[in-house]
């Protein structure tokens, strides 16, 4: 059914960069036997599933939206990939995503836009763009997507789907193709808060093969999320972040807001309004210490271990010659932006006035965070100030993309789980997005709060 339906609204939103047909019918056929043979099968087995394509899936292409991986077949598959199969969810595809994760809107991908199924003309969020277009269109009923800024957050807001960014080190990073080491996080994308935290419980916990990976089983989100679904909140505690609302916020985002902190007071939380005063300068640390991080991890696509290989037009064909021409040709715009803003970050002379900066900064808002999490036992905000915008739009503008992002980026900043989920619809008829944002390692207080607002 999800194939058919791939093959009827993918000419029109374009969310996957490949799909795996033969692939996932046999994978439906061996759990369809294994059930018949009276196998105890995973809760999940046979629901099928899309992958970011910044994961690496053996035998699939993983271009991480980037022409200079174009053609490249990963040897092997990421833990989560392997927790996936090994559950016996057939894999659709790889889906669409701005190049290298850098984005919020898919339109850095190299391989086209993908459009929000809720008016083609607009963005379905970046950089899992495609991952959230497959779930709300129901070309999936379960995606991956990864989250090193808001990529699986402010996607979701704008699609009106579920997704959330587990705490850092509680999914493995062991096959995902690095953006900024310290701060991704895999995580799901779904249509309902129950499938998110089934999908969380199967691809979490501890990996030896991912140095961060925190020793903590992936439990209890299930549990959390029929919990909440009962809808009494007693004696939670729910602070409103006073920096991630006001200027910059659409009203109808503003208004949807509000509504769900009447919802939350109505289960019998108790709202107060905390602050933060250092997310303000959260933005600017993190395209500090994001581009820096990314420099370095992009070093290794040099035209000679993996995808594309540019020889140069007329000269030497010399290591270095080979180097600048397949970087030249194969990485797109927002890539090169951001790997001479790394590189100049962190040049010796700079390094102590900006990444050193940035590195002081993102300490304090941790210590915000450790503040806010003192009077509250989770914190919301809207997940992105605005609705989804016209295609185009914010293109040519840098700022005005990266601005998207505000209300994302101090939980990867500090390694904080957090949620994004549907909010109704603002005053233009698009989606909403309600964040929570909770401690690290307490990932299910969001299945909780996330079910009761459901
Ligand atoms: N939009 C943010 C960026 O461009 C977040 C990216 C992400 O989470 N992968 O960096």
């Amino acid at each position: 059914a999800h194939l058919d339906r791939i093959a009827a609204v993918e000419p029109a939103v374009h969310a996957y960069l490949h799909v795996a047909a033969d692939e996932a019918l046999a994978t439906a056929a061996d759990v369809d036997a294994r059930r018949a043979a009276g196998d105890d099968l995973h809760a999940l087995a046979g629901v099928p599933i899309a992958v970011k394509d910044v994961v690496v899936t053996r035998g699939l292409p993983t271009t991480a939206g980037s022409r200079i991986l174009e053609g490249w077949v990963p040897p092997y598959d990421a833990t989560l990939v392997e927790r996936i199969k090994a559950a016996g969810l057939p894999v659709l595809g790889k889906t669409n995503m701005d190049e290298f994760a850098m984005g919020s809107s898919t339109e850095h991908s190299a391989y086209g836009n993908t459009h929000n199924p809720w008016d083609l003309e607009r963005i379905p969020g970046g950089s899992g763009g495609g991952s959230a277009a497959a779930v709300a269109a129901y070309e999936a009923p379960l995606a991956i997507g990864t989250d090193t800024g808001g990529s699986i957050r402010q996607p979701a807001a704008v699609t009106g789907t579920v997704g959330v960014k587990p705490t850092y080190g509680s999914v493995s990073r062991y096959g995902l193709i690095a953006l900024a080491s310290s701060l991704d996080q895999a995580g799901p994308c779904t249509r309902t808060v129950l499938d998110a935290a089934l999908l969380h419980e199967l691809i979490g916990g501890h990996d030896p093969r991912d140095s961060t990976s925190l020793p903590d089983p992936a439990t209890g989100y299930v549990a959390a999320a029929r919990e909440g679904a009962s809808g009494d909140l007693r004696g939670l505690k729910v602070g409103v972040v006073r920096e991630l609302q006001g200027e910059g916020y659409q009203p109808g985002v503003l208004a949807r807001f509000e509504e769900s902190l009447d919802a939350l007071r109505s289960a019998g939380a108790e709202v107060v309004e905390v602050s933060c005063p250092h997310f303000t300068y959260a933005l600017a640390a993190y395209y500090l210490i994001l581009p820096a991080e990314a420099s370095s991890n992009l070093a290794k696509f040099d035209g000679m271990r993996f995808g594309l290989r540019v020889e140069p037009s007329e000269g030497p064909v010399t290591a270095e010659r080979v180097m600048a021409a397949t970087r030249g040709q194969g990485f797109g715009d927002e890539v090169k932006r951001r790997i001479i803003l790394g590189t100049y970050a962190l040049s010796a002379g700079y390094y102590d006035a900006y990444y050193g900066s940035a590195q002081k900064v993102r300490t304090l808002i941790q210590r915000d965070f450790d503040a806010a999490f003192e009077q509250a036992d989770v914190l919301v905000s809207p997940t992105a100030p605005t609705t989804a915008f016209k295609l185009g739009e914010k293109l040519d503008d840098p700022l005005a993309m990266y601005l998207n992002d505000v209300a994302t980026i101090p939980a990867n900043l500090a390694g904080v789980p957090g949620m994004s989920l549907p909010n109704g619809l603002s005053d233009d008829g698009l989606p909403v997005g309600f964040q929570i944002l909770a401690p690290a390692r307490e990932d299910a207080r969001l299945y909780r709060v996330g079910a009761t607002l459901e």
